[in-house]
């Protein structure tokens, strides 16, 4: 990206191993994500170009020699942090907050080969090179469902619970498949566009809301005798949709955010009236990565339909447009 709306394809160096950790990987798939949008539309500042992309899914190529757990020719998948997987952090489940950190996007997996850091923290192999229509999926858990995932869990969605989802972008409509694999008794998702709302019914939606701020609180308390969801899944990150998240949850309940919150101003006397427990922030999609290739990998889940357009890498640029103008939800990019 050159700047706002300005993304280019071209030919970089290639890349190649730098630490005995590192791995390098053939993206088999690729794909913009809705926070990618914030520095195209010019709400975010970045040092410019910018190489672009963090979620990734693909072939080992080559790997390091203290490289142990993956090797040339398995397909790995792997979050959009790297991670050691061993310190106190990851070993608590924050791979997010790694103390080794590297973040992805700044190597770039909107590419046709990428370096990864960390192979043995960071990836973890499929059980066999998957079939074609496993790809989207197995791609999708490197961030968008991995997000979506732990969005839900921080919500502490579950049997019994009613959870209310803000945000139908894919990390919103993944949040409603992961409360339904999570198990809980109804879930709220929160559009006013059919399609979107169509797909988070396929993904276990029970209701859905069409009203957004007060007005969609009002609505959330009307499904829930008042009261309130138990948990509520934050997927937007701009003032109005967390004060709905928050609102719309009963005391006692979980919010979880997992939009990248710009902009967004939490007034203490509010927070403390709400009685809600508030978590989230950079979901440690490490700590879900197994679970989540497994489901996908013994068809138990599909989330590969939140990709709704597919394009050559080299078309990337109309990609990013069709996610900013809202015409995907999600589009997926081939090398
Ligand atoms: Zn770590």
């Amino acid at each position: 990206m050159y700047g706002p709306g300005d993304v280019r394809v071209e030919e970089r160096a290639a890349p190649r191993l730098v630490e005995p950790t590192d791995a390098i990987i053939r993206v088999s798939a690729a794909c913009v994500c809705g926070s990618d949008l914030w520095p195209y539309r010019g709400i975010e500042e970045m040092q410019w170009p910018a190489p672009m992309g963090h979620e990734y899914a693909g072939i080992v190529e080559e790997v390091g020699d203290e490289v142990t757990t993956v090797e040339p020719g398995q397909f790995v998948v792997g979050s959009f942090w790297a991670t050691d997987n061993t310190c106190e952090i990851c070993r608590a489940g924050y791979h997010s907050a790694c103390v080794d950190r590297v973040p992805m996007g700044a190597l770039g997996a909107q590419a046709d080969r990428l370096r990864v850091p960390l192979a043995d923290g960071t990836l973890v192999a499929t059980p066999d090179i998957p079939p074609d229509d496993l790809v989207a999926s197995l791609l999708s858990a490197s961030d968008v469902l991995g997000t979506g995932w732990f969005g839900a869990v921080a919500a502490e969605a579950g049997p019994g619970k009613t959870v209310a989802v803000v945000g139908d972008g894919a990390v919103g409509l993944l949040a409603v498949l992961a409360a339904e694999q999570l198990g809980a008794e109804r879930i709220i998702a929160m559009s006013r566009h059919a399609s979107r709302q169509r797909l988070a019914r396929e993904f276990g939606a029970t209701d859905i809301v069409e009203q957004r701020g007060d007005a969609g609180v009002a609505a959330i308390k009307e499904l829930t005798n008042g009261l309130g969801a138990h948990s509520v899944v934050e997927a937007v990150g701009t003032q109005e949709s967390m004060m709905q998240a928050i609102h719309a949850t009963r005391p006692g309940g979980h919010v979880g955010f997992v939009g990248v919150a710009h902009g967004v101003a939490l007034d203490g006397m509010d927070l403390f009236w709400s009685l809600a427990h508030v978590h989230g922030g950079p979901a440690p999609v490490r700590r879900f990565l197994p679970e989540l290739i497994d489901l996908i990998w013994n068809r138990q889940i599909d989330p590969g339909k939140v990709f709704d357009l597919e394009l050559p890498l080299d078309e990337a640029a109309t990609g990013y447009r069709a996610m900013d103008q809202r015409d995907a939800i999600k589009v997926l990019l081939r090398p």
